[in-house]
C-alpha cells in the first residue's frame, strides 16, 4: 500500500490501518514517517491534556474517569498510555485490551499505550507520532498519560497543552520528584486518593513549592491550582473539569496567543529531537559501514591520536566540512 493510500485510510477512521500505523511507530518499521508527513496538515485542532504522575498514583483510573466526562459532553476522545517503566510491549498491549473493554462497544474512545524505547529518536517520537494520528482521527480530545520520571517523560509532558500533575496523600519521596523535574511544566496540580490521610498536608506542601518557584513567563494570567480528587467516586472531578476548561480558556484568549507560543515551544524542542537523533542515526550508519568503531580506538590506544581530534575528524568528515 502507498504512503497515500495508508494515509487516505487513516483519515477516514479505518481502525484496522489506524492500529497498524501507531504499531509501526512504536516498533520503529520503516515507512511510517511518509504517511505521518501526509497526515500532519490534518492535525493541530485537537486539545492535548497530559497526566503525569509516579505509578500507582491513579493516573489511569483518573483518565478513565475524564473520558467519560467528555464522552458525556459528546467529544471524541483519544488516549496515549506511555508506560516506560512496563519491559515489553506486549504488556501494554494487554492493559489496552483490558481497558478498552470499558469503552469498548464506544467508537469515540481510542486508547494506545506505548512502552517501547528500542529505536532512535525512543519513546518521545513516537508518543509525539501517535498524538499527531489521533489528531489527524479528528480527536476532539487527546489525553496523554505517562510516568513521571526522566527525561524523555517531561518532553512528552511539554507536548500538552495542558499539563495535570497527580500524587496521593504522604508521597514524601514524590513532592520532591516534583520539585526536581517538572514543577514549572505543571499547569494543574491533584492530589488524588483523597480518601487517604494527609491530604491537607499534601495540598499545603504542593502551594508552598508553587508560591516559592514564583511566576513563570508561560503561567501569565493563570495561577495552577492545587485540586484534591477521589477518582473512584467521582469527588473532585467537576472541578478538575472546570481547571481544565479555566486553563484552556486562558490559552485560548486573545486570539490564542498563548495557545500559539506553547505549540511554538513544543515545535522547537520537537524539531531539536528530530535533528538530534537523525543526524546521530545517520552518523552510526556511516560509521558501521566504515568499519565501525574499532579503527578509531585502535587510532587512539596504538597511534597516540586524542579522542576529541578523532572524533571531530569523524563529525567534520560526515557534515562534509
Ligand atoms: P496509575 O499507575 O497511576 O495509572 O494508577 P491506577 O489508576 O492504576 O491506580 C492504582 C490503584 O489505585 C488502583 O488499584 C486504583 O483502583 C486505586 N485508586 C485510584 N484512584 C483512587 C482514589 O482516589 N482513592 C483510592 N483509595 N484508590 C484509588
Amino acid at each position: 500500500m502507498t504512503p497515500e493510500e495508508r494515509a487516505a485510510k487513516v483519515l477516514a477512521g479505518d481502525i484496522r490501518a489506524i492500529a497498524r500505523l501507531m504499531r509501526d511507530i512504536d516498533d520503529g518499521q520503516p515507512g511510517w514517517r511518509e504517511v505521518l508527513a501526509l497526515l500532519y496538515p490534518h492535525a493541530g485542532r485537537s486539545r492535548i491534556i497530559g497526566l503525569t504522575g509516579s505509578p500507582g498514583v491513579g493516573k489511569s483510573t483518573l483518565t478513565d474517569t475524564l473520558v467519560e466526562r467528555f464522552r458525556a459532553q459528546g467529544k471524541t476522545v483519544g488516549v496515549v498510555a506511555v508506560d516506560p517503566t512496563s519491559p515489553f510491549s506486549g504488556g501494554a498491549i494487554l492493559g489496552d485490551r483490558i481497558r478498552m473493554q470499558r469503552h469498548a462497544t464506544d467508537e469515540g474512545v481510542f486508547i494506545r499505550s506505548l512502552a517501547t524505547r528500542g529505536h532512535f529518536g525512543g519513546l518521545t517520537a513516537s508518543a509525539r507520532g501517535v498524538v499527531t494520528v489521533m489528531e489527524a482521527m479528528g480527536r476532539d480530545v487527546i489525553l496523554v498519560e505517562t510516568v513521571g520520571v526522566g527525561q524523555d517523560e517531561v518532553e512528552i509532558v511539554r507536548m500538552a497543552d495542558t499539563t495535570v500533575i497527580v500524587t496521593v496523600p504522604g508521597l514524601g519521596d514524590d513532592i520532591q520528584a516534583i520539585k526536581a523535574g517538572i514543577l514549572e511544566a505543571g499547569d494543574i496540580f491533584v492530589v488524588n486518593k483523597m480518601d487517604r490521610e494527609g491530604v491537607g498536608r499534601t495540598v499545603q506542601e504542593l502551594n508552598n513549592m508553587l508560591a516559592l518557584s514564583g511566576g513563570h513567563e508561560h503561567r501569565a494570567g493563570w495561577e495552577p491550582p492545587v485540586l484534591t480528587t477521589n477518582a473512584l467516586d467521582g469527588r473532585g472531578l467537576d472541578e478538575l473539569m472546570e481547571a481544565l476548561d479555566g486553563h484552556s480558556a486562558v490559552l485560548s484568549a486573545d486570539g490564542g496567543k498563548r495557545l500559539q507560543e506553547r505549540r511554538r515551544e513544543g515545535l522547537r524542542r520537537e524539531l531539536l529531537d528530530l535533528i538530534q537523533s537523525g543526524v546521530m542515526e545517520r552518523l552510526m550508519e556511516r560509521l558501521e559501514q566504515e568499519h565501525g568503531l574499532e579503527p578509531l580506538v585502535e587510532r587512539v590506544l596504538s597511534h597516540g591520536e586524542d579522542p576529541y581530534r578523532v572524533s571531530d575528524e569523524v563529525i567534520k568528515q560526515a557534515l562534509g566540512e
